[in-house]
């Protein structure tokens, strides 16, 4: 096997991080900052736990780092890897921060994500690079098995709740 990029090796840290968003239930979807080479903080998708519109991956990861440093503007040259396309409040977020490049997994499938156009906009006099695909079929994987085993689940719980109400039925019918 061929030895992993520097950004695939953050990546794989990223696609880690989700899997413990996984065990909760929640989307998988994953996120790690980089400072100087080394991570400084890990961040998962929580807001199913936490009921939350802001518990995007990005968001916890950011937050984790600006607490780190005390500082709402991270150190110059640090690095957003997240396993999925960051929305606009993430892109946001990341800007604000200063993050000085991203690098992001899975393409967004619906709809336009502004991320490109965030990217390119010198909000706050600032820039972030983007840069996308990163194991692409890993990170992507990883949200289809996960959203096609909650299909098959919910078809399951539906087949399972009609088989009930017929044995309720058919007990019913017997009565009379
Ligand atoms: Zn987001």
């Amino acid at each position: 096997m061929r030895k992993l990029t520097r950004e695939e090796k953050f990546m794989r840290a990223a696609i880690k991080t989700a899997k413990r968003g996984l065990k909760e239930g929640e989307v998988p979807i994953g996120a790690v900052v980089v400072y100087e080479d080394k991570i400084i903080s890990r961040g998962y998708n929580r807001r199913a736990k936490l009921q939350l519109a802001s518990a995007h991956a990005e968001m916890m990861a950011i937050d984790k780092a600006c607490k780190k440093f005390h500082s709402w503007r991270l150190p110059e040259g640090c690095e957003l890897f997240v396993t999925l396309e960051p929305c606009p409040m993430c892109m946001g977020a990341s800007l604000n921060a200063r993050v000085a490049k991203i690098y992001f997994g899975a393409y967004e499938q619906k709809g336009r994500s502004l991320t490109n156009e965030l990217a390119e906009a010198n909000l706050l006099n600032h820039k972030t690079e983007v840069f996308g695909g990163v194991l692409e079929g890993e990170c992507s994987s990883l949200l289809t098995e996960f959203f096609s085993s909650m299909r098959r689940k919910a078809k399951e719980e539906k087949e399972q709740a009609k088989r009930e109400q017929e044995e309720e039925l058919l007990k019913k019918a017997e009565r009379i």
